[in-house]
């Protein structure tokens, strides 16, 4: 193992947190206990790693950058039991991960690749009881937006389907090291019980927002002309005349249970 320092790689979008009054404060979000089963996405060189660890003293943590691999198994003996799984998270099936139990997910999320984080998470909610990220602030906005709103898009759809999702506080860029060029943000994701979430077709839902949203401009009637009806829409209350954006979560639901 080098002792050199090591230089943040961008290709991994690799911002180290280093302000000890944001880690707490995320620490204090999270609220981790004891026996519970918390996996870290991108532990780094560990700035939430240790004081998780510190706190449940046994963690599993996902890195894709091996040469960070040995500086944390080095490190965490003086804190608990870390295990390191050396993937690319996308590939990772938390499902398994899980092993029966729920699990909760935690990160400081390399911001390239955070949307198909996102939607991968979202494939395996049914094991996961919660996540907090740290993301791009204006990924957070887009996340939580409500229909009407400027950046209310296919992210909040797909989000809010499943989730509750919960802005908690913003992060300058100079927390970081590197600072990145743009505002943070922590976001609470809490996945919705299968009783919560109304009787639809996931596919279909994720075929009409696709549609809708990569026309925005247009009205339903036509952005949405290969994938629903306008007698569809009508049946479901919406009006095919309107723009995806002013469409609620709830009916685009309602549509995809057509
Ligand atoms: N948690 C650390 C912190 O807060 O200082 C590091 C955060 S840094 C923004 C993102 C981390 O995710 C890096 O450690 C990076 O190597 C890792 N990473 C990037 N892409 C990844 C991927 N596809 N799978 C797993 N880890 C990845």
């Amino acid at each position: 193992m080098s002792n050199s320092p090591h230089i943040a790689r961008k290709r991994f979008g690799q911002n180290f947190l280093h302000e000890r009054g944001i880690i707490e404060r995320i620490l204090r979000a999270v609220d981790p206990q004891p026996g519970e089963r918390i996996i870290e996405i991108g532990p780094g060189q560990g700035a939430l790693t240790w004081p998780l660890l510190d706190r449940i003293k046994s963690l599993t943590a996902i890195e894709i950058d091996r040469d960070l691999i040995p500086r944390l198994l080095a490190e965490a003996p003086k804190h608990g039991e870390l295990r390191i799984v050396e993937a690319d998270v996308l590939t990772v099936d938390f499902t398994a991960l899980a092993a029966g139990e729920t699990i909760r997910l935690v990160g400081n999320l390399p911001y390239n690749i955070s949307s198909p984080i996102l939607f991968h998470a979202l494939d395996h909610a049914a094991v996961v009881r919660d996540m907090h990220f740290m993301l791009q602030k204006e990924v957070v906005d887009r996340m939580a937006a409500a229909h009407g709103n400027k950046v209310y898009g296919r992210l909040s759809v797909m989000l809010q389907a499943y989730c509750r999702v919960d802005p908690l506080f913003t992060v300058p860029p100079g927390a970081f090291t590197p600072a990145p060029k743009v505002d943070s943000a922590i976001v609470r994701l809490t996945p919705k019980t299968a009783t919560e979430i109304p009787p639809h077709d996931r596919g279909r839902l994720e075929r009409l927002v696709r549609h809708g949203f990569s026309q925005r401009r247009k009205t339903l009637r036509n952005a949405l002309d290969e994938v629903a009806t306008v007698a569809q829409m009508e049946a479901v209350g919406i009006d095919p005349g309107a723009r995806a954006e002013a469409i609620a979560v709830a009916d685009w639901m309602r549509l995809a249970a057509t």
